[in-house]
C-alpha cells in the first residue's frame, strides 16, 4: 500500500531560488526510507511538501492515492497522519514542562481528554521519557530534548514519521540509542519511517530503501546494497 506518492513535483522559492525538480519519490506502508542529501540538496524542502506546508509549483502530491487538496480543514486532517520531527528539538518545544510539549498537539485534536491523556502517557511510555515528564523541558539533555520531540509527534498517532537529521548533534552511543528506538516504534506501530540524513553509515543499518537527493534531484534510489555497489 503506498501512503504518500510525489510525482513529478518541482519548486522554486519566492526569491527564486530553485529547490526541486521533477522530483518521484513513493513512500509505500511499513518501511524505513532513506533521503541522503547534503547541505541545501532540498530535503526540508522536500519534507515542507510532505505535509502540505509548501505547494509544488509543478507536479502533485498524494496520500493514499488522492492529491492533496491544501485545503484547511484536509492539511489539519494530513498533518496527524505525516508527522515531522524537525532536526533542532528547540524549534519545536516551548511549553514548560516535557508532558505539556508532548500534549500539545494531541489537546489541540479535540478529542476527548480520558484517550488524549492515554496517549499522551503510551508516547511517553514508548520514547523513554516517562520518568522526566514533570522536568522543564529546556533543563534536559539534547538527546532527551529529541526524544521530547518524537513523543509529541508519536502522540498523534501518524502513519507516517518524518525524521530530519535524527542523530546530528548526538556521539555514537546516543546514536545508537535513538536509531534502535525508532527502529522499536517503527516495528511495533508499523508506521512508515522517512529518515533525512547525510550519515551513510546509518542507510544499509535500518533502511530498506533509499533516495539520493542532490541539487534539487534524485540522482540515485534503490535497496542500501544497489545504491552503494554503484561506481
Ligand atoms: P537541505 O534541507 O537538504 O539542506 P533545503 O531544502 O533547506 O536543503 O534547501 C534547498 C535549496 O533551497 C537551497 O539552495 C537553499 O538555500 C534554498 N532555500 C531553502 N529555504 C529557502 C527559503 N526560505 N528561501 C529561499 N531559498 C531557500
Ligand atoms: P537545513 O539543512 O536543515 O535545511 P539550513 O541551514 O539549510 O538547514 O536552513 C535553515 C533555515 O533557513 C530553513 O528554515 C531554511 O528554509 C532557511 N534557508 C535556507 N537557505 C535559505 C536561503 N537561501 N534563503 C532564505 N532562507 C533559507
Amino acid at each position: 500500500e503506498m501512503l504518500i506518492e510525489v510525482k513529478n513535483v518541482s519548486f522554486d522559492y519566492p526569491d527564486g531560488t530553485p529547490a526541486l525538480q521533477n522530483i518521484e519519490l513513493h513512500i509505500p506502508k511499513g518501511k524505513v526510507i532513506a533521503l541522503l542529501g547534503g547541505n541545501g540538496a532540498g530535503k526540508s524542502t522536500l519534507f515542507l511538501h510532505l505535509n502540505g506546508i509548501l505547494k509544488p509549483k509543478e507536479g502533485e502530491v498524494c496520500y493514499k492515492g488522492e492529491a492533496y487538496s491544501y485545503k484547511n480543514k484536509d492539511l489539519h486532517k494530513l498533518r496527524q497522519k505525516v508527522g515531522i520531527v524537525f532536526q533542532d528539538p528547540d524549534s519545536q518545544l516551548f511549553s514548560a514542562s516535557v508532558y505539556e510539549d508532548v500534549s500539545f498537539g494531541v489537546v489541540n485534536l479535540g478529542i476527548e481528554e480520558k484517550i488524549a491523556r492515554e496517549r499522551i502517557e503510551r508516547a511517553l511510555e514508548r520514547t523513554g521519557i516517562s520518568a522526566i515528564s514533570q522536568r522543564p523541558t529546556h533543563s534536559l539533555s539534547y538527546g532527551q530534548k529529541k526524544r521530547v520531540a518524537l513523543a509529541g509527534v508519536i502522540a498523534m498517532e501518524p502513519e507516517v514519521l518524518i525524521l530530519d537529521e535524527p542523530t546530528a548533534g548526538l556521539d555514537p552511543e546516543g546514536i545508537s540509542e535513538i536509531m534502535g528506538l525508532i527502529e522499536e516504534l517503527q516495528k511495533e506501530l508499523n508506521i512508515s519511517v522517512i529518515i533525512a540524513t547525510h550519515d551513510i553509515d546509518l542507510v544499509p543499518l535500518y533502511c530498506q530503501y533509499v533516495y539520493v537527493l542532490e541539487k534539487g534531484t534524485i540522482q540515485l534510489e534503490g535497496s542500501p546494497e544497489e545504491v552503494f555497489s554503484k561506481p
